[in-house]
């Protein structure tokens, strides 16, 4: 039977990148690996206020204590039988200078996401290509509550479709060598199926992926993404939606928790010290757990794979397999 999310979708784009090449045209979409612990959480709206307080240097930082063989991530935490494997991305990327290049150092294999509209962003997305990271466009679009402010450029519900391809192409020539696009805020922009269309349309031309934030539970720009074409997979985690080396800490234990328990998991944390701090501790640990950091292109790649195999060895189960919503011709 057919995969999951192996539906008859629209693949008359122009596939512009060999990421798209790698992906079977008929068959680029995966949904979740029905792993029960695998959608993560959905927590929204103080997302978007912690969002837009990212960009703002505080001043008040929290500090972590080094880390200790004792602790969390030291021996006492088990290795996976399995390898498993994890996506770290580091958002909001580019506005604050300091904390920026700190995530440009953090060992090799993270996957960054620079805000368009940062000063000079073209040289610090290079620079962080050239230590190993892969680069995302963090494309900025509409919150429920414009209280917080998305940045210039971003594309919001009442724009007519001209006006956001107009500033998607702003925002994605803003630095070259990315690979994907993820939304900056946009709990309500996720939600606006029409202005979702041009997105994807767009991107499926640049041939570019796109990764869900899931800044709102009911977004559906994942749904959109598959449905026009387009590798996609979704936020798991936020790591830093409490800004304290203990909440942080909890929320890498449960992104390895999520990766052991469906193979894969997704998180997304800011250029704050607290979490750059936790993330130095951890990535080093990864090894000896059996679990490995990939960029989120290969993660959209091995969980597309991964739905297949599960497909595959189900098909006596098929009411196991959930087939997007809206999906259903
Ligand atoms: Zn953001």
């Amino acid at each position: 039977m057919a995969a999951p999310a192996a539906r008859a979708f629209d693949n008359d784009g122009v596939i512009g990148t060999d990421l798209l090449a790698a992906f079977n045209q008929d068959d680029i979409y995966w949904k979740d690996v029905p792993a029960a612990a695998s959608r993560g959480d959905s927590d929204s709206t103080c997302h978007e206020a912690a969002d837009a307080a990212g960009v703002i240097d505080s001043g008040v930082q929290n500090v972590m204590s080094p880390p200790d063989a004792s602790g969390p991530f030291g021996p006492s935490v088990a290795a996976s039988p399995r390898k498993v494997f994890v996506s770290i991305v580091i958002d909001d990327v580019g506005i604050d200078h300091k904390r920026s290049a700190r995530a440009i150092d953090l060992p090799a294999g993270v996957t960054l996401a620079f805000l368009p509209y940062a000063n000079n962003v073209a040289a610090q997305a290079a620079l962080a290509a050239e230590k190993g990271h892969e680069l995302m466009v963090h494309l900025p679009m509409e919150p429920s509550r414009m209280t917080a402010n998305p940045g210039p450029d971003y594309l919001g519900v009442s724009h007519t479709a001209e006006e956001l391809s107009q500033r998607i192409a702003r925002n994605l020539d803003a630095f070259k060598g990315y690979k994907g696009v993820n939304n900056h805020m946009g709990s309500a922009f996720t939600k606006h199926a029409p202005g979702l269309a041009v997105l994807m349309r767009d991107l499926k031309k640049r041939g570019v992926y796109f990764l869900d934030s899931k800044t709102a539970p009911d977004s559906v720009a994942e749904d959109m993404a598959m449905a026009k074409g387009i590798p996609t997979t979704h936020r798991d985690v936020f790591l830093d939606h409490y800004e304290t080396a203990e909440q942080v800490m909890a929320a890498l234990e449960k992104t390895e928790r999520i990766a052991r328990a469906g193979g894969y998991a997704v998180a997304i944390g800011h250029p704050k010290d607290v979490t750059l701090d936790a993330l130095q501790s951890w990535l080093p640990t990864l090894q000896a757990k059996n679990i490995e950091l990939i960029p989120m292109s290969e993660m959209i790649k091995k969980r597309h794979a991964a739905t297949k195999a599960y497909s595959a060895a189900t098909t006596a189960a098929p009411t196991a397999v959930v087939t997007p919503a809206g999906m259903n011709e």
